[in-house]
């Protein structure tokens, strides 16, 4: 709530202003909108995944990656929800029940003040109408996937998320992120629903990172 007073606030004393040409009004204006470019097909899980689609909004190429850099580096929780609008405009969803989000880890979340995944989702929840819950939880602080360079120690560093206590899971989850990188997130975080009884854990993100 402070939160949400804080943004509303910071809005009206830094309005927002497109990412790419600066216009007053929305962090992607109109026109910069045609500007992104989209990721057509959905990407194959591979055989062992947990994920049974994985499905990619955008090219990380500008504005796109201006976007997801601004948010998660400077904290702007207006632009998270923006791509999440985006993400319900420009992409074929498969249908769930429900729609839930990647946690991050508390520290981190302590430290830029919300996860961008959760703002991302819960826009897409407003806008598609599917219920959003959270339903996964990060334990402690990892090191960071992107500074892990082999896939077992990328396994072994996500194997930290867990199911929150009295979470009850639907048949079909949407799990939405930010950035699909290798996928060992997403499918860490589909291991854990399908466990504790989902059977079809679809994926959407904003982008393919590399
Ligand atoms: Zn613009």
């Amino acid at each position: 709530m402070i939160h949400q007073a804080l943004s509303f606030l910071l809005d009206f004393i830094y309005p927002q202003m497109c990412c790419n040409c600066g216009k007053l009004g929305r962090y992607l204006c109109k026109n910069c909108q045609f500007l992104v470019e989209l990721h057509f097909f959905p990407l194959k899980p591979t055989a062992d995944s947990a994920l049974d689609s994985v499905h990619v909004a955008f090219q990380m190429t500008p504005p796109i990656s201006d976007l997801i850099h601004q948010t998660k580096y400077k904290s702007v929780i207006g632009i998270a929800r923006e791509l999440g609008k985006l993400l319900y405009l420009h992409t074929e969803y498969p249908d769930a029940d429900l729609v839930t989000c990647v946690p991050s880890a508390q520290q981190k979340q302590r430290l830029r003040g919300f996860n961008q995944a959760k703002e991302m989702a819960m826009t897409f929840s407003v806008y598609s109408q599917i219920p959003y819950q959270d339903v996964l939880l990060k334990k402690h602080s990892t090191t960071n996937q992107a500074s892990l360079s082999t896939k077992a120690d990328r396994l072994q560093n996500t194997q930290t998320y867990t199911l929150l206590p009295r979470a009850k899971l639907p048949e079909t989850i949407l799990l939405i992120d930010d950035v699909y990188t290798t996928g060992t997130t997403l499918n860490s975080c589909a291991e854990i629903l399908k466990k504790n009884g989902a059977k079809t854990v679809h994926s959407l993100v904003v982008a393919h990172g590399k």
